[in-house]
C-alpha cells in the first residue's frame, strides 16, 4: 500500500486529530511511497532502527518517536544519527502516542488490562486514557504481583500491603504516575503503572491504596504490536515487533 493510504488509515482509526499531545501523531520521517513490511516497536531508538532496517523494512511504527515539546527543536546528537539512518535507508517514522494509548481495542490500556486479566468499567485521567475496573476475581496484592510477572516478564516495583485483598484496580501505561491520587479517588485497591516517584510511596503507604511500577517499556509493548498485527492482517503487508530489554 501507499503510505499516505496507511497515514490516513491509522489517522482516522485512532482520531490523531482528537487529541492534544506533547509529539506530532503521524509520519514523523517520510522514507519511501510503497510499504509492504512494516517494524513496530515501543521507542525508535538506534537500536530498532538499525535491526528494522536489516529485516528490509520499509516503515517503523512506534509509541514513542521524536520531536517531543519543550526538546532542543535541532537535529543533533543521537536525533541525528537516527533521524540520518531513517533516511539513507529511505524508511519512514510514523509515531503515535495518546491516542496509541486511548484506543478501545488496540491501545496500550485496553491491550494490558487484557493480557492482566482486568475488567474495564471506566476511563479517567488525562483525554480519558486510563482505565479502571475490577480483577476477574479478588486477589492478594502478593497473588496478583506474581501474575504481573509472568503477564509482563519482569518483576514489578510494589509498594502495599501484600496481604491485602485487592479487587478494584486502576491502570494507565508508561509514566502516568501523576495519576495516582485521581486514582485513590476513585476508590481502588491498587493502581499499576510502568514508573513511581518518591511521592507515590507517601501517598501509598498513608491510603493504604497499593502501587505497582510494572516499568514503562513493559507495559507500552502490547498497543504497537496490536496496531502493527491488524494492519497486517487488513493490508497483507509483513509485520515483526522490535523489542529491547528495558530495564525502565
Ligand atoms: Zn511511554
Amino acid at each position: 500500500m501507499q503510505l499516505h493510504e496507511l497515514r490516513d488509515y491509522i489517522g482516522s482509526e485512532l482520531a490523531v486529530s482528537r487529541f492534544r499531545d506533547y509529539c506530532p501523531n503521524g509520519v514523523q520521517v517520510e522514507g519511501r511511497a510503497e510499504i509492504c513490511r512494516i517494524a513496530t516497536a515501543v521507542t525508535a531508538s538506534q537500536a530498532v532502527l538499525e535491526a528494522a532496517t536489516a529485516w528490509g523494512a520499509d516503515a517503523v511504527l512506534v509509541h514513542h518517536g521524536y520531536f517531543w515539546r519543550n526538546e532542543d527543536a535541532g537535529i543533533t546528537g543521537i536525533k541525528k544519527r537516527r533521524i540520518a539512518h531513517l533516511l539513507r535507508h529511505d524508511v519512514s517514522l510514523l509515531a503515535y502516542h495518546l491516542p496509541l494509548d486511548a484506543h478501545p481495542e488496540w491501545g496500550n490500556n485496553v491491550q494490558l488490562g487484557k493480557r492482566l486479566g482486568f475488567i474495564e468499567q471506566g476511563r479517567f485521567g488525562e483525554q480519558d486514557i486510563a482505565c479502571y475496573g475490577t480483577l476477574v476475581q479478588p486477589q492478594s496484592l502478593a497473588q496478583l504481583t506474581q501474575n504481573i510477572c509472568e503477564g509482563l516478564q519482569r518483576t514489578p516495583q510494589v509498594i502495599g500491603d501484600m496481604n491485602s485483598s485487592v479487587a478494584r484496580i486502576a491502570w494507565c501505561s508508561g509514566g502516568a504516575q501523576g495519576y495516582f491520587e485521581q486514582a485513590v479517588a476513585l476508590g481502588v485497591d491498587a493502581f499499576l503503572t510502568g514508573e513511581i516517584s518518591e511521592q507515590n510511596v507517601h501517598v501509598a503507604q498513608e491510603t493504604g491504596v497499593a502501587f505497582i511500577a510494572a516499568g514503562h517499556h513493559a507495559t507500552e509493548r502490547f498497543g504497537i504490536q496490536s496496531l502493527g498485527q491488524h494492519l497486517a492482517d487488513r493490508f497483507g503487508l509483513e509485520h515483526r515487533f522490535f523489542d529491547q530489554d528495558i530495564p525502565v
